[in-house]
């Protein structure tokens, strides 16, 4: 018999008989070892226990309890849930499954109705049948022919099967007599899952393209131990709670409508005002620390882009240009750096001016991919924080603490703290890439990396993370779904200066170069108020809360006039209050109010009339408070001008 070599972890390297399994490997290294492995992985790959190897290669015993193991354990919890499926619902197909760390799911179409969350319990069962009797999950082959007559009618699976053979065969896994194509590895036994969940159901296109048809996804997870899924179960609640596009329905916030288009939301007039209130605040801000606000075209001449390098570097963010008929070519801008550039080259530039901080919330276009589009948080239309500073080379590092300062001022406005400083360079050896000046990067990686340390701030340094034209500094925060998101950035370029020509006046009266700096304090306006609806969990602090103030007369007729006359009192002073005149309960009322995460709910009856006073309720409190009236707006006015969190 031939022999097999294997290079273990550690290096070592042993030799086996020609159609061994790795669970004989994981045996003959000990006994312990043996118990514990659930699948072999050879070269990358994960390997049944049971299946006979014919090839040598780099191997690993995968057990229960690492990242592979559970893996192997969604896998297996898959095929049982496609069983209990086929054996459930008469003329069902499947489409693709997929096991990984976040859990497992199963897509499946229909002709009539789709499967339904109501259904799931159902299916639990189904699933939990087929656990207890402990079935064998055999691997066998099947040639093409056959395989495709065993799913005849299902024409997402035959296009699998296609894509699944080998040497003109097929593998699925057998469970009793229910076959399914095999595509990882599972565990022996249907037994060996015991803890699994089944979460939701979604649609999801036919092979990820919109342009296919929409099947229904089972999503689900497995875990060896429940006090594992009791774990991930709160970790999912918690993120569905914070999850912005939750939150943004319930609160009335924004709406995406694909049928209209995919990534161009429509704010509504509570996220309208929050976003006003950001926006006011940050010009004001900004103003305040000497920039100078402008507005530019969201359209330009292609020219324009082809000039500052967008349209060879950038171009598949980019929409595609309007073609006006008569040569002339119109883009719309996927960055605000060329609009800006306009405005300082407009004038003659003199030492005396810089650092020139132009400033805009400035609306751009980037044709992002449809499956990375998520509710506010990653859009096609964007309105950037946006600012660039003209600054000559000895003000670099100066301006860029001043920025950073402003940055981290602005921060404990909102109070953000969850962040992360990420410095970028680029990478040395990749000459290509990146624009070619040694002396540049290595000066302008120096001058950043000494302004952080001057400034005492933490930060991780990433290689070849930098953008073509300079290195940068990003600030990483997490999203209600655990995926890192730049939300800052600052960025040092020398590169626009030299294509679009720009100088300055200097002191000698000579020209000179300017460098720019990019920055984006709070990012888009879409991805801040996503960002911050997670952080806040909707629960927005007075002075970005759409509705501040939320009056409840007890009776409509005897306490009407005094809470409208309290409605005008706030109104004048600019804070947002309305009087719910609604025909409710009153319980029911206050209730909605807190539903809505208003930060005061006011009470008015008799004693309130008479006492020219309010019965105050703050968001998230139990018990109502009463105050003079004129000491709660003096409350309020406090608050909204502190921006501090209720
Ligand atoms: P990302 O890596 O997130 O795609 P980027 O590096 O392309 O961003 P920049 O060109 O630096 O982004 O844009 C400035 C800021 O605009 C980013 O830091 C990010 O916060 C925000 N932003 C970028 N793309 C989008 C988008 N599609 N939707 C919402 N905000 C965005
Ligand atoms: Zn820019």
């Amino acid at each position: 018999m031939s022999q097999l070599s294997f290079e273990f972890p550690d290096n070592s390297v042993k030799q086996f008989d020609d159609g061994i399994t790795a669970e004989d490997i994981a045996k003959s290294i000990s006994i312990s070892l043996g118990k514990k492995a659930v699948a072999g992985k050879v070269d990358g790959k994960l390997v049944n226990n049971q299946e006979p190897l014919h090839k040598g290669g780099k191997i690993e015993i995968i057990t229960g309890d690492s990242q592979d193991g559970l893996s192997v354990l969604r896998e297996t919890a898959a095929q049982i849930l496609k069983m209990a499926i086929a054996n459930d619902f008469k003329n069902i197909q499947f489409g693709e499954s997929e096991a990984d760390e976040d859990g497992f799911f199963v897509d499946t179409d229909k002709p009539e109705t789709q499967i339904s969350v109501d259904q799931l319990s159902d299916l639990s069962k189904s699933m939990e049948k087929i656990i207890k009797q402990d079935l064998p999950i055999k691997v066998v082959e099947l040639s093409q022919a056959d395989a495709l007559k065993l799913v005849d009618g299902d024409a997402y699976q035959a296009e699998l099967i296609k894509e699944n053979t080998i040497d003109g065969k097929v593998k699925f896994y057998e469970i009793g007599d229910f076959k399914s194509i095999a595509e990882g590895a599972v565990l022996a036994s249907t037994g060996k899952v015991k803890i699994f969940k089944l979460l939701s159901v979604a649609g999801a296109y036919w092979q990820g393209k919109s342009s296919n048809p929409m099947l229904q996804r089972i999503y689900a997870t497995a875990f060896n131990k429940q006090k594992e899924l009791d774990a991930d179960l709160a970790k999912r609640k918690e993120a569905h709670e914070r999850d912005h596009r939750v939150i943004g329905n319930e609160l009335d916030l924004f709406f995406v409508d694909p049928k209209v288009g995919a990534g161009l939301p429509y704010w509504m007039p509570n996220g309208a005002t929050i976003r006003r209130t950001i926006e006011r605040y940050i010009v004001d801000k900004e103003v305040a620390h000497g920039y100078q606000h402008v507005y530019t075209p969201v359209l330009a001449n292609l020219d324009l882009y082809k000039q500052s390098g967008h349209w060879a570097h950038y171009r598949e963010d980019m929409f595609p240009p309007m073609d006006m008929g008569d040569g002339e070519m119109l883009e719309l801008r996927p960055m605000n750096c060329p609009s800006h550039i306009q405005i300082y080259n407009h004038h003659i530039r003199s030492y005396r001016e810089l650092p020139l901080r132009i400033a805009e919330l400035g609306m751009m276009h980037r044709y992002e991919k449809s499956g990375a589009l998520s509710g506010l948080q990653r859009v096609r239309e964007m309105t950037l924080n946006d600012g660039h500073t003209f600054v000559a080379l000895d003000q670099i590092q100066e301006e860029f603490q001043r920025i950073l300062k402003l940055m981290v001022e602005v921060y404990n406005d909102f109070d953000i703290k969850d962040y992360k400083f990420r410095l970028s360079y680029r990478d040395p050896e990749n000459t290509e890439k990146y624009f070619d000046d040694d002396e540049m990067w290595n000066k302008a990686q120096k001058m950043l990396k000494g302004a952080m340390d001057e400034l005492g701030l933490d930060y991780v340094e990433a290689e070849g993370e930098a953008a073509f034209y300079g290195p940068k500094l990003d600030v990483q925060t997490k999203t209600a779904l655990g995926n890192e998101e730049t939300l800052s950035t600052i960025q040092l370029d020398f590169m626009l200066p030299e294509r679009f020509d720009l100088h300055y006046v200097g002191e000698d009266g000579k020209q000179h170069r300017p460098v720019m700096i990019h920055r984006g304090l709070v990012s888009t306006m879409e991805r801040f108020v996503a960002y911050l609806t997670e952080i806040y969990k909707g629960a927005f602090p007075t002075w970005l809360a759409p509705h501040q103030v939320k009056i409840i007369p007890v009776s409509q007729d005897k306490h009407g006039d005094y809470a409208n006359k309290i409605n005008d009192q706030l109104r004048q002073l600019k804070i947002r209050s309305s009087v719910d005149t609604r025909a409710e309960k009153m319980g029911y009322l206050i209730r909605d109010a807190q539903t809505h995460k208003i930060p005061y709910t006011l009470v008015v009856g008799d004693e309130e009339v008479n006492g020219n006073s309010v019965s105050v309720r703050r968001y998230g409190e139990k018990n109502t408070e009463s105050e003079s009236l004129d000491g709660f707006v003096n409350e309020i006015q406090k608050d909204i001008a502190s921006y501090s969190r209720n």
